[in-house]
């Protein structure tokens, strides 16, 4: 299983930077997990003939996290992508076009994508979130949080994980409203070492303001745009 980060920003883009979008890879499956400003673009870049995606994933319907899903379905319109495209969402009233098989996800939800498993969890956010495990044949795995704040439940979730992709986004840990939407550095180095993830990223990092404090981990990595990662196999 390979994961691509197009985009890592979030809730809005840095100056040439992208909101959250994340490419999964296994053989011939694909997948994107969210679709946020940019990820047309960084996905063309890298696909220069646009890849056949077995499926888009959104953990929810925040414009950083879904804001070009419409574009998506304009390529499916011109007949540039194959459709009907299965659209994963908590929330699906705006993605029902003909080109999109919207799927409602929901809290302990299984899927099966080409050769991989998905598995929803809700999580806790402004509006209706899932976060997702996908699982390889071999049984490698990643965690995908979405927005979240924290909660005991994303330990069982992301247990065992070989790679744990969380919203890391909150730089104010006394801010009490934004802790019930996102998560601070801190919270996520705790829930890879309760969850026992081998490997963790930082992601939906907010672009404003003093850098991220320093990682003193050679097991968690800040997001970056490009960045690939490849399960062993
Ligand atoms: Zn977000
Ligand atoms: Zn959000």
């Amino acid at each position: 299983m390979k994961l691509t980060l197009l985009g890592v920003w979030g809730p809005f883009p840095a100056p040439d930077g992208g909101c959250s979008s994340y490419l999964v890879e296994d053989g011939d499956t694909k997948i994107l997990l969210d679709c946020g400003s940019g990820a047309l673009s960084k996905l063309r870049a890298l696909y220069p003939d646009l890849p056949a995606l077995d499926a888009i994933v959104l953990s929810h319907m925040h414009a950083d996290h879904a804001g070009e899903i419409h574009l998506f379905r304009y390529m499916c319109e011109f007949g540039l992508m194959q459709s009907p495209l299965r659209v994963f969402s908590p929330e699906t009233d705006k993605l029902r076009f003909p080109v999109f098989d919207p799927i409602q996800t929901t809290d302990g939800m299984q899927a099966t994508v080409g050769s991989l498993t998905l598995r929803f969890t809700s999580v806790r956010h402004a509006v209706p979130t899932t976060g997702v495990r996908i699982t390889d044949a071999n049984g490698h795995s990643l965690f995908y949080t979405g927005d979240t704040g924290w909660f005991d439940g994303l330990i069982d979730a992301a247990k065992g994980a070989d790679l744990l992709l969380a919203d890391a986004c909150l730089r104010d840990e006394t801010n009490e409203k934004a802790l019930k939407n996102h998560m601070t550095v801190a919270q996520v180095l705790s829930l890879r070492q309760q969850a026992d993830c081998e490997a963790a990223i930082l992601t939906h990092l907010f672009p404003d303001g003093a850098p991220y404090p320093p990682i003193i981990d050679r097991h968690v990595l800040y997001a970056a745009e490009g960045m690939q990662l490849t399960s062993r196999s």
